[in-house]
């Protein structure tokens, strides 16, 4: 070969490698489907048509990593996507799912999984109580999942009464997880266990009391993702929902545990809203951070909830929320005056909160 000649190919070859590894890391994720970034208002007493939501492929997060969400503009709760993100690892090995959607779109969060695997419904994890993510736990069981969550949230499940002392709704003992963990604070961010499964490895991570106080985050560590469920959210303001034992500073503490678990490139799939990297958490401490000390100072200087809710302290957030509304910022504002003096203790998975005004 003439020496130009291989030259030329050398120089081919040098090009090329990069440019491949380069197209192998681009290609993900595929977002399919993106959520809904606009405000959405809703007439009074709308209900919400389960008949109408779709559920679908929403991002592809590696070759057998999917996201599934539902549709946009009907949920008066997630307007933005309808319930909460699930996603889905598959393979020979059959299925991972985390999260389940709501219990009214049990059978079509079925049908997409079948739209593209057949495997067996193996493993089931729940980061957090809420139905949005745990809704179609008995449909999964009965398809043969073994549900996995942290033991706070299988209190939650199973305790017959609400906070307020009002009966919870009956309880499908299907649903209730049945392989369970605990939080360990003296070692933020070991998983409780880890799964092999279709060429991934899988940590589930239990998390301090922040969204609830049976946080679960799910690491796949080879498609470098992270499923954050809800301490964080892109579109409303942030929501410790407190009887079920979140806390606004256990969110600042899960932030923070984030600048270790996550690298600077792995994409974080929230429960809602937009997928994000560890920086893009950072403003969000910001805003808890400031918010808690200027509560804390009203509330100190004697003020009412109704006085410190109308001291609008969001108001330099407002252009930078999506989805915000009243009930939102005074949701955020409520948990944080509640948070700041005479905070309940987590018994089963609950706290005694003050009945919501
Ligand atoms: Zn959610």
């Amino acid at each position: 070969m003439r020496k130009s000649a291989l030259l030329f190919l050398c120089r081919a070859v040098m090009v090329a490698i990069p440019s491949m590894v380069w197209a192998q890391e681009a290609e993900y994720p595929i977002i399919v489907v993106p959520t809904g970034t606009q405000s959405y208002s809703f007439p009074e007493g709308y209900q919400t048509p389960w008949d109408e939501i779709q559920i679908r492929v929403t991002e592809k997060m590696s070759p057998n990593l999917f996201v599934l969400h539902g549709s946009k503009g009907l949920d008066r709760s997630h307007p933005d996507a309808s319930g909460g993100r699930a996603m889905v690892l598959f393979g020979e090995d059959g299925v991972l799912l985390v999260d389940t959607e709501n219990r009214q779109v049990a059978d079509k969060t079925l049908a997409a999984i079948r739209s593209f695997t057949d495997g067996p419904i193996k493993v089931l994890i729940n980061t957090h109580i809420h139905s949005d993510h745990t809704g179609a736990n008995a449909f999964f069981a009965r398809q043969g999942a073994l549900i996995f969550a942290q033991e706070n949230l299988r209190l939650d499940m199973i305790n017959p009464r609400r906070p307020n002392g009002q009966l919870a709704p009956p309880l499908d003992t299907d649903a209730v997880p049945v392989v369970t963990y605990d939080y360990d604070p003296t070692a933020p961010g070991k998983p409780a266990f880890t799964f092999t499964m279709n060429g991934e490895t899988v940590d589930v991570i239990p998390m301090m009391p922040s969204h609830t106080a049976g946080d679960t985050v799910v690491r796949f560590r080879n498609a470098n993702v992270i499923y954050i469920e809800d301490f964080y959210r892109n579109f409303g303001y942030p929501f410790a929902a407190q009887t079920s034992g979140g806390s606004i500073k256990g969110m600042i503490e899960a932030i923070d545990l984030f600048q270790t678990i996550a690298g600077p490139d792995t994409w974080l799939i929230p429960g809602h809203g937009t997928l994000i990297h560890r920086e893009d958490l950072l403003p969000y401490r910001a805003m808890l951070v400031d918010i808690l000390a200027k509560v804390t100072a009203l509330r100190n200087e004697g003020k009412s909830l109704q006085q410190v809710l109308a001291a609008n302290l969001t108001a330099s957030y407002e252009q930078k929320t999506q989805g915000d509304t009243q009930q939102s910022k005074d949701r955020f504002i409520t948990a944080v005056y509640d948070e700041v003096q005479d905070f309940p203790p987590i018994v089963n998975g609950r706290r005694a909160m003050p009945t919501p005004l």
